[in-house]
């Protein structure tokens, strides 16, 4: 089954183009910062720990990401699926490979941006505390102000949207997560996507390299 990776700077539409994924071609999603900030809502150990780390915007320790890859993959056991924020350094673009075993990624989408527009992006952006769905204040908006079309739940600015955050998250990318393009490319497994265009035509091209 086929296991692909959707890498990018924070911002970079990760999130919005992995749903398309998975309404129209049903890919079933691992995003490894929604399965931590629901941690952080259960207020489990795990996310009692991890949450002033996320809010700042540093990455959580590799051991604890390892441990929840590997219940996400058993709970996705066979599936055709993306992952969304994982990895993001060397080490755990190791360890998923040997997570994979023989069967490996099989491809890697590089949703490519520059970092303005990753700025106003993630500082307009907001989501449904309920389903995790996307919305943009000026870009993105939903039908009803402040309201989640699907769930009427209320839409929220995550915490590591807020300015400070989302700059220390970049120069973070820029360090640990920007070496990841260079491991997947050697294995032939990079494809680059211009991200800075309507979601409509980024999914396109997208799904075309996915189908090949
Ligand atoms: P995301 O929703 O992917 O932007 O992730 C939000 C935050 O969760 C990140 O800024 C990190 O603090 C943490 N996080 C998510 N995925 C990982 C990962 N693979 N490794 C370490 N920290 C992560």
């Amino acid at each position: 089954m086929q296991k692909i990776i959707l890498i990018g700077a924070p911002g970079s539409g990760k999130g919005t183009q992995g749903e398309l994924l998975a309404s129209r071609l049903g890919f079933k999603k691992i995003s490894t910062g929604d399965l931590l900030r629901e941690e952080i809502k259960n207020k489990s150990e795990m996310g009692l720990k991890v949450k002033a780390i996320i809010d700042r915007g540093d990455l959580v320790p590799d051991d604890i990401m390892e441990g929840l890859l590997k219940s996400a993959l058993t709970a996705h056991n066979g599936a055709r699926l993306y992952f969304d924020g994982y990895p993001r350094n060397l080490e755990q673009a190791a360890c998923l490979d040997k997570v994979l075993g023989a069967e490996g990624v099989s491809g890697v989408f590089y949703l490519k941006i520059e970092d303005e527009v990753l700025i106003s992006r993630l500082s307009g952006r907001r989501v449904c505390s309920e389903c995790q769905r996307i919305y943009h204040v000026s870009t993105d908006k939903p039908r009803m102000a402040g309201k989640c079309d699907d769930c009427g739940v209320a839409l929220m600015q995550r915490p590591d949207d807020r300015e400070e955050s989302v700059k220390h998250r970049l120069q973070v990318y820029a360090r640990e997560t920007a070496p990841v393009l260079e491991h997947y490319d050697a294995k032939k497994l990079l494809h680059t996507i211009q991200a800075d265009d309507k979601k409509e035509n980024v999914y396109s091209a997208l799904e075309k390299l996915v189908r090949k």
